[in-house]
């Protein structure tokens, strides 16, 4: 079963009431206020690291968030060791035993709520709806994957023999798992693959995001004040290709959980395909080249509604977000019409006004890699719309969102990390030569489909591959449990993030045959 009828979302906010609002403007307040400090946590224990670097929203360059230090070797030499001696008995306690920690771990998140929203918007930058979008998905993991624990890890699953003979499989925790995270999800992400690692029966080594290190420590502090020994959930800040790499070569380790571009996850693979010794399950979640066919009987409000959704939306850093949308000849100029519109009308601001539609990109690297592919846009295709981001382009990292009509249906290459929306226009004669060139790229995480024709959803659904496909709808947010998300080739390696197979990868499994 997959959540069945115990499914239960955490509550979101309702910010257009006074007490709400107020609420959230004085936990950001708050959050400013603190300058907290980060580095790696050890057995509970915040430890000084390496060299404090300050941390600066990207809403306003000026406002200083707190400072990390990163993880030494002796740091992380000192967590696998905690870890290793930690685990055997967090296996041994079973699958429900575990849950109840998780449980703790998501009323925790909602408790602390308006916080951790507070910190989502100055650290990532996220709108508030994000925001508390984000902590819901936390919370939504953490309990989903204690109803998994208590299902699959709760003791041995008697299997059929010959009389005489008794036979069952049982699932164990490998040991400990290495989670790397990325900054679009600093929460939800991050505290998902904890909690799975964790659920499975795993210690965790936990390295967040180089730019979101502040909110990867609430969820840590969390999960110890939930009730997780500590020594199960160390937290290593650090650059990628230093403290990612020696997290990733260490001899104490028994898999890896990352999310990330594809690029780090080739990294990755090569360092595991290096060691000696065991061969480690690698459980990738990169990035994507989503398309969304439109035909001529699609509802066309609809099909803006959640263009702009899924294109424009958290600032397009999703790996789920739309990248190109292809129209036909025939609907075409009015629906690039009606988008350029809704894109005029989007506020951009400060995320944590809850007026704001589309807040920063992550930082200047960021800003500047996508005002580079704008320039190539101007070059070699049609900039069709471009929104101002007026004075706060000043103050912080933010990048006006785009829409661009491009001459080809294999324009883009790769994944553009933004808000920017590609458009091509399609000759429907020629739909498979279009969605041939799209499936050729090699990614395959989610696709989108607008029409009232089945058989067109199916043409679209069997010539792109893609582990999430959308119809009708916009293409993001997948919920826990009734969207299992996660792609296949360039995109991911599965298992599924929330959905019913997402432990198996982090787990061993015993066959054991009695003569009775
Ligand atoms: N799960 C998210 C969604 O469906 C995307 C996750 C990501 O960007 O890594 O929008």
């Amino acid at each position: 079963d997959l959540y069945g009828a115990e499914r239960k979302n955490p509550l979101g906010r309702d910010y257009s009431r006074w007490d709400v609002r107020a609420a959230a403007a004085r936990a950001t307040g708050l959050a400013l206020a603190d300058h907290i400090a980060a580095g790696p946590i050890v057995g509970g224990q915040l430890l000084a690291g390496a060299g404090a670097v300050p941390l600066h929203s990207p809403v306003d360059r000026s406002r200083l968030l707190g400072a990390v230090s990163a993880a030494t070797r002796a740091d992380i030499d000192a967590a696998a060791k905690r870890a290793r001696a930690a685990q055997p008995a967090w296996d041994r306690r079973g699958g429900p035993a575990r849950a109840r920690t998780l449980r703790a771990m998501g009323d925790a998140l909602e408790t602390d709520m308006d916080r951790l929203v507070a910190l989502l918007a100055e650290e990532a930058g996220k709108t508030l709806n994000d925001a508390v979008a984000e902590v819901r998905e936390a919370v939504d993991f953490c309990r989903y994957y204690a109803h998994l624990a208590e299902r699959q890890f709760a003791g041995p699953t008697t299997l059929n023999g010959p009389v005489g003979e008794v036979n069952s499989l049982e699932l164990r925790g490998r040991g400990t798992f290495v989670c790397i995270s990325p900054w679009n999800f600093p929460l939800a992400i991050f505290t998902g693959q904890i909690a799975a690692a964790l659920a499975a029966g795993n210690a965790v080594l936990a390295k967040p995001a180089e730019q979101t290190p502040l909110i990867a420590a609430e969820a840590v502090r969390l999960f110890h004040r939930a009730g997780l020994n500590p020594d199960l959930l160390a937290l290593l800040p650090g650059e990628g290709t230093d403290v990612g790499a020696a997290l990733v070569a260490h001899p104490h380790i028994h898999g890896v959980a990352f999310t990330g571009g594809t690029e780090t996850a080739w990294a990755i693979n090569r360092q595991l395909a290096a060691r000696n010794g065991p061969i480690l399950p690698f459980i990738a979640e990169t990035g994507g080249l989503n398309g969304m066919f439109v035909d001529t009987t699609a509802l066309r409000e609809q099909v803006v509604d959640d263009v702009i959704v899924s294109a424009i939306g958290s600032a397009g850093q999703r790996c789920s977000a739309l990248r190109v949308l292809y129209l036909p000849h025939d609907s075409a100029d009015e629906i690039i019409a009606t988008l350029s519109g809704a894109l005029d009308a989007l506020v951009v601001g400060d995320p944590a006004d809850p007026a704001t539609d589309i807040g920063p990109v992550i930082d200047e690297d960021a800003r500047k890699q996508l005002e580079a592919h704008v320039a190539r846009l101007e070059r070699e295709a049609k900039v069709i719309r471009r929104l101002d981001p007026g004075a706060w382009g000043q103050k912080g990292c933010y990048f006006g969102p785009v829409i661009a009509e491009v001459p080809s249906p294999d324009f883009l290459e790769r994944e553009v990390f933004g808000p920017i929306l590609h458009v091509y226009r399609y000759d429907p004669e020629v739909l498979p030569q279009v969605t041939g060139k799209l499936a050729e790229r090699g990614y395959g995480l989610t696709l989108g489909v607008h029409s009232r024709i089945e058989r067109f959803a199916e043409e679209v659904r069997a010539a792109v591959p893609a582990g999430n496909v959308y119809v009708n709808r916009s293409i993001i947010g997948a919920v826990v449990g009734v969207q299992p998300f996660g792609g296949e080739g360039l995109s991911g390696t599965g298992p599924k993030a929330g959905g019913p197979h997402a432990l198996l990868r982090y787990a061993v499994e015993r066959a054991v045959s009695v003569n009775i």
